[in-house]
């Protein structure tokens, strides 16, 4: 086992459960970016203290810019966002 996680791409938005859109739901579950670039990514440091990171890295170069604990970063760009256990 590696000390962090890969969990996919961060900041994905799910659409409202009781949603019927099919396109809403075919995209939030088949689509990914793929980009030659700065990536968003959600880590784990399942290894350690579990805590969930949003790493923003370069996928060409590998070189990670920014660091955030998701909890944060979840606040400062998703605004009403659904969260585990989470209800509004
Ligand atoms: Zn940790």
């Amino acid at each position: 086992m590696s000390e962090f996680t890969y969990q996919g791409e961060a900041g994905r938005q799910r659409p409202d459960p009781a949603s019927t859109d099919r396109a809403a739901w075919d995209a939030y579950v088949y689509d990914r970016l793929n980009p030659a670039g700065e990536h968003n990514e959600l880590w784990q440091h399942s290894g350690g203290c579990r805590a969930h990171l949003v790493v923003t890295r370069n996928t060409l170069t590998h070189v990670i810019s920014s660091v955030a604990f998701a909890r944060e970063a979840g606040r400062a760009h998703s605004a009403g966002r659904r969260g585990k256990g989470a209800r509004s």
